[in-house]
């Protein structure tokens, strides 16, 4: 069977080269499911998990935001920021958290609120990436 060769690129460096059967991600559009054979395409990507698969496996990766770009059965997620499950802190994403409520409920200016509701997205999908309470 055909496989996608997959990168997940961010300005850190690459965290996934790897072949996958499929690939999961959430454009503004809605859910984009990504087999072999997919036409060319990039569209933008959201706070969100994507989902890599091989088989019943499947492995999940925290998107901060960016773009997929697929070509040739090959599949670029250019991320501003992704983790695996593994690589992320809880307690971190626990403190960025409580920080971006605080600052919603202080409702400064449109600019503040504006950052402080996407660090809130960033910090909520990372802590459902590992089923934590939220
Ligand atoms: P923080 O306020 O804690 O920095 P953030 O959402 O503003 O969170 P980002 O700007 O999205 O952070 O990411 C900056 C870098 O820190 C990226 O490399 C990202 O992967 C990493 N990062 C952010 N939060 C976490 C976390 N909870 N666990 C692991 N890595 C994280």
């Amino acid at each position: 069977m055909k496989k996608l060769t997959v990168e997940v690129v961010t300005p850190d460096g690459r965290i996934v080269n790897d072949q996958f059967d499929m690939v999961v991600v959430h454009s503004e559009k809605g859910e984009l499911g990504i087999l072999p054979g997919h036409a060319p395409l990039i569209a933008p990507l959201i706070i969100s998990s994507a989902r890599l698969k091989t088989g019943n496996e499947s492995m999940k990766v925290a998107i901060g935001g960016g773009l997929v770009e697929v070509d040739q059965d090959h599949v670029t997620l250019l991320a501003q920021s992704a983790e695996t499950p593994a690589k992320i802190d809880v307690q971190r994403a626990r403190k960025a958290k409580e920080r971006a409520e605080r600052r919603i409920q202080q409702k400064r200016d449109h600019v503040d609120f504006r950052r402080a509701e996407l660090a809130l997205k960033r910090a909520i999908n990372r802590l459902n990436m590992i089923d934590e309470d939220i």
